[in-house]
């Protein structure tokens, strides 16, 4: 889905089926104290982490009509004063919307050029695993988002999100945060679960995000895109036997293929930093062995493995449906520390709401 691209391929504009009015509020807010310390070091690692490698289109700019979006004041009694983290906070911004039309065309009404255009696309990767965004997003849905622009747009960070959908008449959240020992964020909901499905075997253990699904309707998409740094090492999620390597590069870079011995799967990977000497054609290697490592090669605009599995008849198969998934959950410090940063965001989303009450005790769950 046209949501999901790539930043870097993002059309300005979707197909908009409605028009779209929306009430956006400004509201100051506050944030400050632990919670803000570990969102502006994490916006900070970003900002040096993210690659530059996209591509910026000229966005024609909409003038906002009302007042819509403002930076946040950093006003909260926690707030600590002069901090390099809490000077970035303040310049987060927060957005409430009353759905009348798509979300894409709100965003783009209210906020100026390729800012809305990337916006637009955090949104649905994150809100594609909450539903199906061609048909269940409805007019009076509510939406609030808090985020943070970037000097370049391509870089801007969605904090938190409320969704309440009248179609599936429930309401959704998600925060960003990073573990400890994790190399990026996520995306969490209010028990602190991860929102991402993973895939239990994968061929990255550590990326920053699913940026496109496989979709076979519209805008076509064969695998799914991780976005991950150049270098990331590519193990074989199953015992395998190199088919091939680096054919049609001008398109996929440099690739491998794959066929997972017990399930008769083909798969491939795309544009690669580099195959592994040792991944020739032929060879057999089990399930955790090194092959290759990610990259952007080939026909792509930024860093990501591309992962796509083929039948025995040569049929796609969406890796999200053919093999087992899970969602983390947080755990320990982390948990404690999301629920600091959760309840931190929520004032900020909802001011004047109380702190929610404690969520479950952390556990996996696999489905
Ligand atoms: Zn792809």
């Amino acid at each position: 889905m046209s949501v999901l691209r790539p930043i870097s391929n993002i059309s300005r504009r979707q197909p908009g089926r409605l028009k779209i009015p929306l009430v956006f509020l400004v509201i100051g807010i506050a944030i400050g104290g632990l919670g803000g310390y570990y969102l502006g070091q994490e916006l900070a690692a970003q900002a040096s982490a993210d690659s530059a490698k996209s591509q910026t289109q000229n966005a024609s700019i909409t003038k906002p009509t009302e007042p819509v979006v403002q930076p946040v004041a950093a006003v909260g009694p926690d707030d600590r004063p002069q901090s390099k983290e809490t000077e970035l906070l303040k310049t987060s911004r927060r957005i409430e919307a009353s759905v009348k039309s798509s979300l894409y065309a709100t965003l783009a009404k209210h906020i100026e050029g390729r800012e809305a255009d990337v916006l637009n696309a955090h949104l649905g990767r994150i809100m594609v695993w909450w539903f199906n965004l061609r048909r269940d997003v409805l007019k009076n849905d509510q939406l609030r988002l808090l985020y943070l622009p970037a000097e370049n747009p391509e870089d801007l960070r969605i904090l938190a999100l409320h969704y309440k959908s009248r179609k599936l008449n429930k309401s959704f959240s998600a925060y960003y945060f990073k573990p400890e020992a994790a190399r990026y964020g996520h995306y969490y909901d209010k028990d602190g679960q991860e929102i991402e499905l993973r895939l239990v075997q994968t061929p990255v253990k550590q990326y920053d995000q699913i940026t496109e699904r496989m979709n076979l309707a519209g805008r076509r998409h064969n695998g799914i895109d991780f976005k991950v740094d150049i270098g990331t090492p590519i193990t074989a999620p199953f015992k395998a036997r190199i088919q091939r390597r680096n054919w049609s590069t001008r398109l996929n870079g440099n690739c491998l293929e794959l066929l997972y011995l017990d399930s008769g799967i083909h798969a491939l990977f795309l544009h690669l930093d580099k195959v592994l000497p040792a991944a020739v054609p032929g060879k057999v290697v089990e399930a955790g062995t090194e092959v290759a490592h990610t990259g952007n090669s080939g026909r792509s605009t930024a860093p990501h493995l591309h992962y796509e599995l083929h039948g025995k008849n040569g049929k796609l198969l969406d890796p999200f449906v053919v093999n087992e998934t899970l969602h983390l959950k947080l755990e320990g410090q982390d948990a404690a520390r999301f629920k600091v940063q959760r309840d931190k965001l929520d004032k900020i989303l909802v001011p004047g709401e109380s702190t929610r009450e404690s969520s479950k005790p952390p556990s996996e769950s696999r489905r």
